[in-house]
């Protein structure tokens, strides 16, 4: 009987998998998960990734081989042990992951064994969409609608597999335990549906009420795929009205468009999308670094941030927005020395929406708001935060404050008194600091 590898990388689940679907298709299937000491680093997103490789290998029964070292010469020796063929994948398409695959398909052909991709984590998979001149897309709205429709496959549903037991696994290091895997995954996106979808558009962007669906963890593993959400979407009777699930969407849509636009430059992962800002004078202060990572600048909205990055490896959209532009335009920072830190920090850490949500903060992304657009910290609080509920949830220093008054400590006079930090600049002079540098970066080209 044949066997076929099924070798996992981003697409940790069984349900709605093309490439699992093509190998079972094939006959038995051996499960693979790479321990790549490239992109092994301690810390919570490591053992996240553990956590979902031990509800996987629940869900193959235990026949998940687990084996640490070089992707290719890892993969060609499972192969050989396995007698197989073929090597089956969701197509990767993050610049390591290409190159890995590159190197692993290689070495593959050496044994006359092919790698096959199928799918990818992604509805459309990046580089498929153009405009009418064959164009990649560098605007979301037109992305957004190009990418409707074009549409997309039905979901896979979750194929009958026989699983090959027998090659020996390396144990799974040990790790916390954690909310992962396929199951947890589909209880999240039920219980967003239950609670978060009907009322979404409006609340998304308000940290205090945490009303998004927070499925970005389970997305960035593929414990879940975004087509099995949008097709659920299609036939669910929610309370939601069509303007949620339209925002809902589009959002998903974000994700796949930063996915299309770091396909088509690779090098865009740390440098500046466009060139327009090249040559602006950054800063290096470890002190004010220090202090924006551990979330005591003295701006009560933007160290509520941090300190939840910190605590819970998750950020608010509308906070990682806040705290992005306060490094780059109050602290003029490059903004790979931030994006560094979450992707060391995030759970869901996806080099695509990282990298350009930071560029589209700075002004050199797509769609980039201009870099004049300065996000004042204290009136995005005050908006999105009103009562100040989510800084009292992540400052304890702040509890005793009522209300909005959270937001400015420094106008009460017992605003410190538990030893909340005074600001560490000012934010009206640093944005001026931050138009002046634009204005002589432009005189000087
Ligand atoms: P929901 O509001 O429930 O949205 C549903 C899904 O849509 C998300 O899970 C995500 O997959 C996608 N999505 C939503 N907003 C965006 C967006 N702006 N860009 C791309 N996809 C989006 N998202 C990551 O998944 N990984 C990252 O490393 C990441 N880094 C970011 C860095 C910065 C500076 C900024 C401004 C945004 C970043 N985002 C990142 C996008 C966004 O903040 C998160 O996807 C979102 O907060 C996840 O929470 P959620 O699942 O509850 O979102």
């Amino acid at each position: 009987m044949t066997t076929s590898l099924l070798w996992f990388r981003r697409d940790l689940r069984l349900g709605d998998h093309p490439a699992l679907q093509a190998a079972a298709g094939e006959g038995q299937v051996v499960p693979l998960f790479v321990l790549d000491p490239r992109l092994a680093r301690p810390g919570p997103r490591w053992e996240r990734l553990l956590a979902s490789l031990a509800a996987l290998r629940e869900e193959t029964d235990g026949a998940l081989v687990i084996r640490e070292g070089d992707p290719a010469e890892v993969v060609a020796q499972v192969a050989a042990e396995a007698g197989a063929e073929r090597v089956h994948v969701s197509t990767e398409t993050t610049p390591y992951g290409r190159r890995r695959d590159a190197a692993v398909e290689q070495r593959l052909a050496a044994d006359d064994v092919a790698l096959v991709g199928t799918g990818s984590p992604y509805v459309v998979t990046p580089g498929r969409i153009r405009n009418s001149a064959g164009a990649p897309y560098s605007v979301f709205t037109p992305f957004l609608r190009a990418w409707r429709e074009h549409g997309w496959r039905a979901p896979a549903g979750e194929p009958r597999v026989e699983w090959r037991r027998k090659l020996d696994s390396e144990p799974l290091p040990s790790h916390p335990d954690r909310e992962a895997g396929e199951r947890a995954a589909l209880h999240r996106w039920e219980d967003f549906c239950a609670e978060g979808l009907a009322g979404y558009a409006s609340a998304r962007d308000r940290p205090d009420l945490d009303r998004t669906s927070r499925i970005s963890t389970a997305l960035k593993y593929g414990e879940i795929h975004p087509r099995t959400l949008l097709a659920d979407l299609d036939t669910r009777s929610t309370d939601a009205t069509g303007a949620d699930v339209e925002r809902f969407v589009a959002e998903l849509a974000w994700r796949e468009f930063y996915a299309d636009v770091l396909w088509h430059d690779p090098g865009s992962a740390w440098r500046d999308l466009r060139g327009g800002l090249r040559g602006l004078q950054y800063d290096e202060d470890p002190a004010l670094l220090a202090a924006w990572k551990s979330g005591t600048t003295g701006y009560p909205f933007v160290d509520a941030g941090m300190r939840q990055l910190l605590a819970e490896g998750w950020m608010h959209n509308r906070v990682r927005m806040v705290v992005a532009s306060f490094l780059v335009k109050d602290l003029h920072m490059w903004w790979p020395v931030g994006a560094r830190h979450f992707l060391d920090h995030l759970l869901d850490g996806d080099i695509a929406s990282n990298s350009h949500g930071w560029q589209w903060v700075t002004g050199t992304g797509t769609d980039a708001a201009p870099y004049f657009r300065v996000f004042n910290p204290v009136v995005q609080g005050l908006r999105f935060d009103p009562e100040g509920d989510y800084v009292r949830r992540w400052v304890p220093e702040l509890r005793h404050l009522p209300g909005a008054a959270a937001h400015e400590p420094w106008l009460h006079p017992d605003g410190s008194a538990n030893g909340y930090p005074g600001r560490i600049v000012d934010h009206a002079e640093e944005r001026h600091e931050a138009l002046a540098r634009m204005t002589e970066l432009k005189d000087s080209t």
